[in-house]
């Protein structure tokens, strides 16, 4: 739409929406990330024209994918915050970035046919490297490290689980070994029935990571404003106009919602809950078994723990998870469920964290089946949302992304009704 036309709009009736995207304080305490350099980014305070080819709201990890996603093809690209670019659920995460999504793979082949659920882990395992090839390509400075993962027996999922999901993995194209207990032990000192030992997950500083591809796709011309926030949407047929929280009217082809937990108040629907979730980190250089720089590890347990190390030494940890979307602004939770954590993790391993340095608790969005929902809001064909990310936030990021640009740049993806909005 010519820039006129975008002026011409500001006195259309925009519906006096208060709340266009949820909005609670996504995060409790200072995680570790905060206290690191690298993890911030200057930004315009308003934007700089009032009509662009895409405008993505939402500046964490799932905005600057799609943003990194767009450069380079001549688009005017604005992307907003109503917070500091990377304030939101982005600067909480473990940054586990794994392909291991939250359903195991024979699991969702009940759920949603066994060829849909091999594409969603093919997938998944395609986006993580395709975030270390991103990571190399740009050279961001993030401590991305590429690991190993061990999934562990729990109460959920048992050896005999286990050994259906690495034959399913295996079947999908997929590397992972099963561990019995024996082995299991044996080369990591673990008491479980059984594992999975599978290469394709890495970690990172979330925080840094996303900053760090904020910071590429600046320099290739896109705007970044904060805090802007979006307050309302009206469709047209060949674009889409959006009203700011200073009272501006903005233009796009396209508009991206890449607003993570706080998703648009309209697609709130049964199937994605907001939860709360733990996480602690401990002091540097803590003393822990060697293979632990090398491996991500998580558990088919309910609640679970999940844990790995840092470049320095530290061991994050979390889970806990509960079904109560506030319980995470409880101090007292907070501290009981610290507690739980470093006993799990210490009868687990033996690894004594102490007094962790860090401890937060945060929001966290999760789905029955785990899988994120990405496509084209109903009934806005030039509105686009990446939503309804659980524990595999980073990965799910990446493949919105790859999604979505795309649909924006007319080349659809064979995938693209893989996660649909319902
Ligand atoms: C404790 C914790 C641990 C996690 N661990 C992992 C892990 O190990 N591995 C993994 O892959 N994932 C993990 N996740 C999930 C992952 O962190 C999230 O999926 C991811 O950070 C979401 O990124 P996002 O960019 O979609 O959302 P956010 O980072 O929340 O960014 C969305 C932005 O949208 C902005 N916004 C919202 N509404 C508006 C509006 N109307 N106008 C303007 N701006 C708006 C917000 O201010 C916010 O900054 C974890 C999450 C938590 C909380």
């Amino acid at each position: 739409m010519p820039e006129h036309v975008a002026f011409a709009t500001r006195n259309i009736p925009l519906k006096d929406s208060p709340t266009l995207t949820r909005r609670q304080a996504l995060h409790r305490h200072q995680s570790l990330w905060a206290t690191l350099p690298g993890g911030s980014i200057k930004t315009y305070g308003s934007a700089r024209r009032s009509h662009y080819d895409v405008i993505i709201v939402g500046a964490g990890i799932s905005g600057a994918l799609m943003a990194n996603a767009l450069i380079g093809k001549r688009l005017r690209i604005l992307l907003v915050d109503r917070r500091q670019p990377v304030h939101g659920s982005s600067l909480a995460s473990t940054a586990m970035i794994q392909h291991e999504i939250d359903t195991p793979l024979h699991a969702l082949a009940k759920l949603v046919g066994t060829r849909k659920a091999q594409r969603i882990w093919q997938r998944s395992a395609g986006a993580v490297e395709q975030l270390g090839r991103l990571v190399s390509d740009l050279n961001l400075k993030c401590a991305f490290r590429a690991k190993k993962s061990l999934f562990l027996a729990g109460d959920e999922y048992g050896a005999r689980a286990l050994r259906m999901e690495v034959d399913a993995r295996v079947q999908a194209g997929l590397g992972a070994e099963f561990l019995d207990a024996h082995t299991l032990h044996r080369r990591f000192s673990i008491e479980r029935s059984a594992a999975i030992e599978s290469a394709v997950s890495a970690s990172a500083n979330p925080a840094q990571l996303t900053a760090a591809i904020l910071r590429t796709a600046k320099k290739e011309g896109v705007e970044i404003a904060s805090p802007v926030e979006i307050k309302d949407l009206m469709p047209l047929d060949d674009a889409v106009i959006l009203s700011t929280s200073q009272g501006w009217l903005l233009s796009a082809r396209a508009v991206v919602f890449c607003t993570g937990y706080e998703f648009l108040d309209s697609l709130a629907s049964k199937r994605q809950q907001i939860v709360s979730t733990w996480a602690l980190a401990s002091r540097p250089r803590l003393k822990k078994p060697g293979w632990l720089n090398d491996y991500l590890v998580w558990e088919g347990a309910e609640p679970y723990l999940y844990f790995r190390s840092t470049s320095d030494g530290r061991v994050i940890l979390g889970g806990e998870d509960e079904n109560a979307e506030a319980a995470y602004k409880d101090e007292d939770k907070r501290r009981q469920k610290t507690k739980i954590l470093v006993d799990k993790l210490a009868d687990l391993t033996g690894i004594s964290i102490g007094r962790p340095d860090f401890e937060w608790s945060a929001a966290f969005g999760v789905t029955p089946d785990g899988l994120p929902m990405i496509g084209r809001v109903p009934d806005m064909e030039n509105v686009f949302v990446a939503m309804g990310f659980g524990g595999n936030g980073i990965t799910f990021s990446q493949i919105a992304a790859t999604l979505i640009s795309g649909e924006i740049l007319g080349h659809r993806d064979p995938d693209w009704d893989l996660f649909p909005i319902s």
